[in-house]
């Protein structure tokens, strides 16, 4: 490609999805071309270098969150992965009890799965959050019952970017003998994750958001202490030990195991520049009055910053900043329906300060003049249009 021609907004919507790293793009190539086997082929080179490959990435992974590699499940990302470990468990335990524990602020997958097993007779206990975003673990202690099969809580919020108290849920899922899921989606090489001392027993990963391809993730499912019982909801080839059927692919597979080693072996250094430039961010919007962090301060991704705009509507804000940055509302659109987001209202925010919501995401390749230039432009953006909702009311 040559130059492009106009300028394009810079991109700040890294809790949607993330560029793919070159370096992941390089290691996926080869295997688009000249290694074109089919991992299951056991009788040819082919077939040998295709699954040496998905070996490989499948230790990375493993390593990653102190797992083994045969716990560890390709799917085609968090949305499946999570699927897979909650209706899985349910279906698997319907004998030990019918009731599962979840959290407000979880993503529409985790949600929608647990809706879906409503409709089928399960019980569910959505809990609340705090004003900052974390769930009270005295709340969920309380919430447990002995027919308790299931507690899903996610690592990092997608929305607020809040770290959930993981090691204190799942001491506690030990001790009233639930199984742990936690949707990784967002927190996967970019904080610290270990199975074994935060005592997970279910956790979905997804690459698209730590720079490697769309469409492939994973799901972890404990072995041992104890061995997680799992019913499939893909049924065919039998790949995957039988639990997630289809031909694997395995230049997306060499991308996410690709992406997780080059987020983990540079995680300190990332997390440290990113939450410096989410602070610089913050620092500049923050000169404005009626401006609101959604989420805890500190307990929180390093490249996450949602704010709340007290007195501007939502849309005319997007509207003000899209030749700027390319960043996400507090409100999602279906079908010509605008709604609040659902975290932020659990936060406690009014649906009007909800709608008037702006979620940066800074990523990898933004650099501090991005961030200078974005700051300039969200405040020149609410002064104008406070100024004209001032002059509005003036003339009415
Ligand atoms: C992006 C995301 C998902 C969905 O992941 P896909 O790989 O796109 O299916 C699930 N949960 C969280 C928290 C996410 O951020």
């Amino acid at each position: 490609m040559t130059s492009t021609p106009t300028k394009r907004p810079i991109y700040l919507d890294h809790q949607a999805t993330t560029p793919v790293d070159q370096r992941v793009l390089a290691a996926m190539l080869p295997y688009f071309t000249d290694h074109p086997g089919n991992p299951a082929s056991n009788s040819h080179l082919y077939g040998w270098e295709a699954e040496a490959a998905v070996k490989q990435a499948r230790t990375a992974i493993a390593t990653a969150i102190q797992a083994t590699p045969a716990e560890i499940y390709f799917t085609s990302g968090a949305t499946e992965a999570n699927n897979l470990a909650i209706k899985g468990v349910a279906e698997a335990y319907i004998q030990r009890g019918k009731h599962i524990i979840t959290v407000q602020t979880e993503h529409n997958a985790v949600l929608e799965p647990c809706r879906y097993l409503e409709s089928l007779g399960f019980d569910l206990t959505y809990l609340p959050v705090q004003p900052d975003g974390l769930i009270d673990l005295q709340e969920l202690e309380a919430a447990f019952r002995r027919d308790t099969i299931l507690v899903s809580v996610m690592a990092a919020n997608n929305e607020i970017g809040v770290l959930q108290p993981l090691a204190e849920i799942g001491a506690l899922c030990r001790r009233h003998e639930a199984l742990f899921h936690t949707d990784a989606a967002q927190a996967i090489a970019k904080i610290p994750l270990n199975v074994q001392t935060m005592q997970i027993d279910l956790m979905s990963i997804t690459a698209h958001k730590v720079y490697g391809p769309k469409g492939i993730g994973a799901l972890y499912v404990r072995r041992r202490h104890p061995r997680v019982q799992l019913a499939a909801q893909l049924h065919g080839g039998g790949q995957e030990r039988g639990l997630r059927s289809g031909t694997l692919p395995t230049p997306q597979i060499v991308g996410l195991g690709k992406a997780v080693e080059l987020g983990l072996a540079e995680q300190a250094l990332e997390q440290h520049r990113l939450s410096e430039s989410r602070q610089r961010l913050w620092q500049q919007i923050s000169t404005l009055e009626g401006v609101y962090l959604n989420g805890h301060p500190e307990q929180r991704l390093a490249g996450c910053l949602n704010v709340s705009f007290e007195g501007v509507d939502g849309a005319a804000l997007l509207l003000g900043l899209q030749s700027i940055a390319a960043v996400s509302s507090g409100s999602a659109c279906s079908s010509a329906r605008v709604t609040p987001s659902h975290v932020l209202l659990a936060l406690g925010r009014s649906p009007s300060l909800a709608q008037a919501s702006i979620r940066f995401g800074i990523g990898r390749f933004n650099t501090a003049a991005e961030i200078d230039q974005v700051a300039q432009q969200v405040i020149a953006t609410v002064q104008a249009l406070r100024s004209s909702r001032v002059a509005e009311t003036l003339y009415h």
